[in-house]
């Protein structure tokens, strides 16, 4: 029996005992809190709840369904799914247990003609709470027992399982809830655990539940965990089109069904026919299938929520790919197949064709690169483990973090190859690199790229005198898929350092611009540019930056301008500290970007608001004066004779840069700084506050930025 066929005969065999067929509602909900439609139940819930009035008090509905809890079980057995069918059908307080355990055999052996020796059920078998825990007791569902006995199940093959397995709800702390009924198929004493105590609950593949005959909501649970009576029941039935059609297929695996077969075959006619890794080609079954219809359903690939899901499911089957050899394109031609095989019960999928076809092809572009790269690198990591095989947490946190491969990845890859690894340390460097990042004090790049950097030649920095490049060489290219990070032989854009932030703009080349949004500096001083294509580009009109391409650069003149007059005014104001709170102030710490100024300092207590005030006036009367702001380079040893603030020597090399602010402010930077103060603004303190032990913290900003 077909699958197409299962789900018309299940349809119809509702239809005709009264159900209305709703119409699947799409993979992504209204409800913003709610990450997919992981159910058919899901639209039901406002009838089960009475919150909404129902039209019919029977209903049925083939629901798409979406869910990655048991992500890391597809492809190893036969029964896992991201995307899946739901078959179900609901009484909201019409019919209940008798006729719905007489339905689902009615329905399993009249209509789906399966074998009723080989079926078995599960019944809930009751609950007693400690005293602590609200002493509630739920009685045994014997009921459901005796009415499966009656219509001829035999008593050995009816199995009462514990709350965990046969109880369900409430969907939240508080609601309904209540006992449920399963109906499982034995595969056959010969397959499986072989243990003769093996039942329905084991965990092995023998027994495969088929069909929730019933979740009989008649209990509400309350804030204090008391169960009590509801007021009115449910019945909630539900079965995974997928199992049930392997089942009736005689097949022990749910890629093994006319459902999958077409996929399957198209995924092994992409390889060379000698490639035999049934795990991976199933993983990239499941996964194309749900991405093609996420995609049809109106999500696109991001860096954002559901986006983040189905990207993430885009590159888990691109590694797939990988592993069996496959070349990309590669996964269009796969959501073709899906398109072609679903397409009559889904017109969306044939609707939306163009756009699973491009967005899939998109994604593939913008992560082949990083994820071929990453995985020769993990290759070439593997094979040196020789007999080891244990990786260190520090090489997964260079494959993620060098490399850009998500640590769902590697684990996955680590996996299947039978390789142990050390999550515990790479979780704490993730830590301590996701601390770094968030409290922004640190300027410098990371170890694994200072290594990975480290053999190129210096970056020559124009970005005093120009703002704008054309013929820079392109001397390196890290391409991270949504991040594309490069070196360039000279080039205009400051690396943050000093305080200052990194200079944002574009780099153009032939047939791609890239938007710059920061730069980082070794500590021997290569340049890194960290940016991402431009629109165009990943509507796969452009090509990409590679070495040895000859690029323009632009600074963002606008951001530059206000960033070097807060940094001017970071001057200002270290000055004017020295002036009202005395000599003994040194600068502890900045951070400057184009719209304000942070400035720590040493000292022991609360600025008053008296101080505050005079430290805004002095610096106010300075840029009031119009002064030039001047750069002048000289030895360190002429600027130490003109008496400038020397307090930072070791940093700076023996030319250095000494900027005069009128006769105010003389100190050495190595930071971008011009202009007049005229066109600063006004100067204003937003907050004091400590930043550590004898640190004192000042968040000002100009009017004019
Ligand atoms: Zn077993
Ligand atoms: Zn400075």
């Amino acid at each position: 029996m077909e699958g197409s066929v299962v789900r018309e005969r299940f349809i119809k065999f509702f239809t005709d005992n009264k159900h209305q067929l709703y119409k699947s509602s799409g993979l992504i909900p209204d409800d913003e809190s709610i990450l997919f439609t992981t159910a058919g139940m899901v639209q039901m819930m406002p009838y089960l709840m009475r919150e909404k009035e129902f039209e019919n008090p029977r209903v049925c509905s083939v629901q798409k369904s979406f869910r990655t809890v048991d992500i890391d079980d597809i492809g190893s057995d036969g029964r896992h799914l991201t995307f899946f069918e739901m078959l179900g059908s609901w009484s909201f307080g019409d019919y209940y247990k008798k006729e719905a355990i007489s339905l689902a055999y009615d329905l399993l052996v009249n209509h789906f003609k399966i074998d009723k020796d080989k079926l078995w059920v599960s019944i809930f078998e009751g609950f007693q709470d400690s005293e602590l825990h609200g002493g509630n007791i739920i009685p045994r569902d014997t009921e459901s027992e005796e009415l499966w006995e009656d219509i001829g199940i035999p008593k050995s093959k009816i199995i009462a399982l514990p709350f965990k397995d046969n109880f369900w709800g409430p969907p939240g702390l508080t609601g309904p809830c209540g006992p449920s009924t399963e109906i499982y198929y034995d595969n056959g004493k010969d397959k499986g655990c072989l243990k003769p105590t093996c039942k329905p609950g084991c965990s092995c593949d023998r027994f495969v539940e088929i069909w929730n005959a019933g979740v009989f909501m008649e209990y509400y649970k309350d804030e204090n965990s008391r169960f009590s009576r509801l007021p009115y029941t449910n019945v909630d039935t539900g079965a995974g089109l997928e199992r049930l059609t392997a089942v009736l297929q005689n097949v022990d695996s749910v890629f093994k069904t006319d459902l999958f077969i077409p996929i399957v075959d198209k995924i092994k006619s992409n390889v060379s026919s000698n490639i035999k890794n049934e795990r991976s080609i199933n993983i990239i079954a499941d996964h194309v299938r749900g991405i093609t219809f996420l995609i049809a359903d109106g999500l696109i690939p991001s860096n954002e929520y559901r986006g983040y899901v189905l990207r993430r499911l885009l590159r888990r089957a691109m590694v797939q790919v990988i592993q069996i050899g496959g070349e990309f394109p590669f996964l269009s031609s796969v959501a073709e197949s899906v398109i072609l095989k679903y397409s009559n019960f889904y017109p969306e999928l044939s609707l939306n064709k163009d756009k699973i076809m491009k967005e899939i092809d998109e994604e593939e572009i913008k992560f082949k690169n990083v994820l071929e790269k990453g995985m020769k690198k993990l290759d070439s990591m593997v094979e040196k483990l020789g007999s080891v095989k244990h990786l260190k947490g520090e090489d997964m946190f260079k494959l993620h973090d060098t490399y850009g491969l998500n640590i769902e990845i590697i684990k996955d890859i680590l996996n299947s190859k039978n390789i142990s690894f050390d999550e515990t340390e790479f979780d704490n460097l993730y830590k301590i690199q996701q601390d770094k990042s968030r409290t922004n004090s640190s300027f410098t790049l990371g170890k694994n790229m200072e290594i990975e950097l480290q053999n190129i030649q210096n970056t020559e920095f124009i970005g005093y005198q120009d703002l704008n490049l054309k013929g820079a060489k392109v001397l390196y290219v890290l391409d991270l898929g949504d991040e594309i990070q490069f070196v360039l032989d000279k080039t205009p854009f400051f690396a943050e350092g000093g305080g200052q932030k990194g200079d944002i703009g574009e780099v153009r080349g032939n047939g791609f611009s890239i938007k710059v949004k920061n730069v980082k500096k070794t500590k021997k001083g290569v340049y890194l540019h960290i940016g991402e294509y431009m629109d165009a580009h990943s509507e796969g009109k452009e090509s990409s930056i590679s070495e040895g391409d000859i690029v323009d650069c632009f600074v963002d003149q606008e951001s530059r301008i206000k960033t070097s007059y807060n940094h001017s005014t970071a001057h200002l104001l270290n000055k004017a500290l020295k002036v009202i709170l005395g000599d003994q102030i040194s600068q502890k710490g900045a951070y400057i970007d184009d719209h304000r100024i942070r400035f720590d300092f040493n000292f022991q207590r609360q600025l008053t608001d008296d101080e505050i005030k005079k430290i805004e006036d002095l610096i106010n009367s300075e840029i009031n004066k119009n002064l030039d702001v001047k750069v002048k380079e000289m030895t360190l040893k002429e600027a130490e004779s003109l008496g400038v603030d020397l307090i930072f020597k070791g940093k700076y090399s023996t030319k250095v840069r000494v900027i005069e602010i009128g006769d105010f402010s003389m100190e050495l930077c190595g930071g971008t700084h011009f202009g007049n103060t005229k066109d600063f603004g006004k100067f204003k303190i937003t907050k004091q506050e400590s930043a550590g032990k004898g640190i004192r913290r000042i968040r000002a900003e100009l009017s004019k930025n």
